[in-house]
């Protein structure tokens, strides 16, 4: 593992934040659609290119040796950097990709119920809506109040199924079971954070399993899968330092043992017969093909570059970013601040992430288009969350999102760029 660094001072790691853009120096907060890259990343996957390169697993000579000990040893790291064992860590192209493994392995069928939530990010709503469409599944969406996900109402939600409703002509009696909870951790339009432990408890008493999307919370704050209570966990690599390319789906060994294979062929077999094929172990029985092994390296050294950080020290640091920033663009005149739910009932900051979304006068893209002309790099729109734009009846927000190597002056450039835009908006 790389030496223990200080989180001030970490700038000159990332060779692209020394760039300019329109002439001004680049203030990046677009860290919640992807993350710059530090030189360790970088550096390691040019060695692995340099010097390692070959097809894993079937080869016998030393590169494929090499290869293979790279790419295993990359899931070793991501293992232990959410306390999951090696074996239950599947690697995929992206969080979106490990959603729809279990979306499409569960088998779902006219028996069963998905329940997931207004805040998803469409990764985790639409592979399972549309399984539900295609197997005639019903499916179940939990609203939100303040970013946060009604927990009361989920409770209703598992309720109504339990109760027994009289089927059509035949008088005979159906009660669709609950399958599956599927729930952000943290909101990548507002920011706000579920307790997911408690979801998962919901589901696991209807006998249901419990879908987390990390996507936006394993990059920025401590996790450990023993004792979140989640059955499945998705993440992206290139959102926490790593490239793109490689996300992880990690799962208990009996919820990942429900799952059939989705995408079959080549290094997820064990045996081919011309009836039929035996599948391989886990984790490979859902790696089919050439996987993206440079890629797992580059996740390896972003996994220890933020080790090195201190996961506790990333979570403050960009909690506080955040909160600062939240903080600051409340106070504009015509600025609203979505998703600052304040402190929840278990005494949890229900916002402690690094996003800061609003709504102003100017329409998000026009916001956005004037922030970039000042050389800050924001987002403007629905966030790939539709369905919890309508819900708070909005077209979309403005969203900044802070990551380790952003500090307090940033912060400040930014909102202090909102409130001139604000103004000028407001007396055109
Ligand atoms: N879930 C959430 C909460 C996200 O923010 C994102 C990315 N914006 C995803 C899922 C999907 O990630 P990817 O595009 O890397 O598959």
């Amino acid at each position: 593992m790389a030496e223990s660094k200080n989180i001030a001072g970490i700038r000159d790691d990332f060779p692209l934040l020394s760039r300019r853009v329109h002439g001004e120096p680049l203030a990046y907060l677009d860290n919640a659609a992807t993350t710059q890259k530090p030189r360790q990343v970088l550096d390691a996957m040019e060695q692995y290119y340099v010097r390692h390169n070959a097809n894993i697993h079937r080869g016998v000579h030393t590169l494929a040796g090499e290869a293979t000990d790279a790419y295993e040893g990359a899931r070793e790291k991501v293992a232990r950097f959410i306390g999951a064992r090696s074996q239950d860590i599947i690697f995929t192209k992206n969080a979106t990709e490990a959603l729809n493994i279990p979306a499409y392995g569960l088998g779902l069928g006219r028996d069963d119920a998905v329940m997931v939530t207004e805040l998803e990010h469409h990764a985790n709503f639409v592979p399972w809506q549309q399984q539900c469409i295609r197997t005639g599944a019903r499916f179940l969406i939990a609203r939100q109040q303040d970013g946060m996900v009604d927990i009361e109402q989920v409770k209703e939600l598992v309720a109504g199924l339990r109760r027994t409703t009289r089927g059509p002509a035949n008088g005979t009696t159906t009660a669709p079971k609950l399958r599956v909870l599927a729930v952000t951790q943290t909101s990548n339009a507002l920011g706000t954070n579920q307790n997911i432990r408690e979801l998962a408890d919901i589901a696991h008493d209807a006998g249901a399993l419990l879908v987390a999307d990390g996507a936006q919370c394993i990059p920025h704050q401590p996790t450990d899968v023993r004792k979140i209570g989640a059955d499945f966990l998705a993440f992206s690599g290139h959102k926490m330092l790593g490239p793109t390319g490689i996300g992880v789906l990690w799962g208990t060994e009996d919820a990942l043992s429900e799952l059939s294979p989705f995408i079959m062929g080549g290094d997820m077999i064990r045996k081919v017969g011309k009836e039929d094929t035996e599948f391989a172990e886990l984790p490979h029985r859902f790696e089919a093909g050439t996987p993206p092994i440079a890629e797992a390296v580059g996740l390896g050294a972003a996994v220890d570059y933020l080790s090195s950080l201190g996961m506790e020290q990333v979570h403050e640091h960009v909690g506080l970013l955040g909160r600062k920033a939240r903080e600051a663009l409340s106070v504009i005149d015509g600025v609203r601040v979505l998703g600052d739910a304040g402190i929840t009932a278990d005494g949890r900051n229900a916002n402690a992430s690094g996003i800061a979304s609003f709504t102003a006068p100017a329409h998000p893209h026009d916001m956005s288009t004037l922030l970039d002309a000042q050389g800050i790099a924001v987002r403007g729109g629905h966030h790939c969350a539709m369905p919890l734009m309508a819900a708070l009846g909005v077209n979309g927000t403005t969203r900044a999102s802070f990551y380790v190597y952003n500090d307090i002056a940033e912060v400040r450039l930014f909102t202090d760029a909102v409130a001139g835009i604000a103004a000028r908006w407001q007396h055109e």
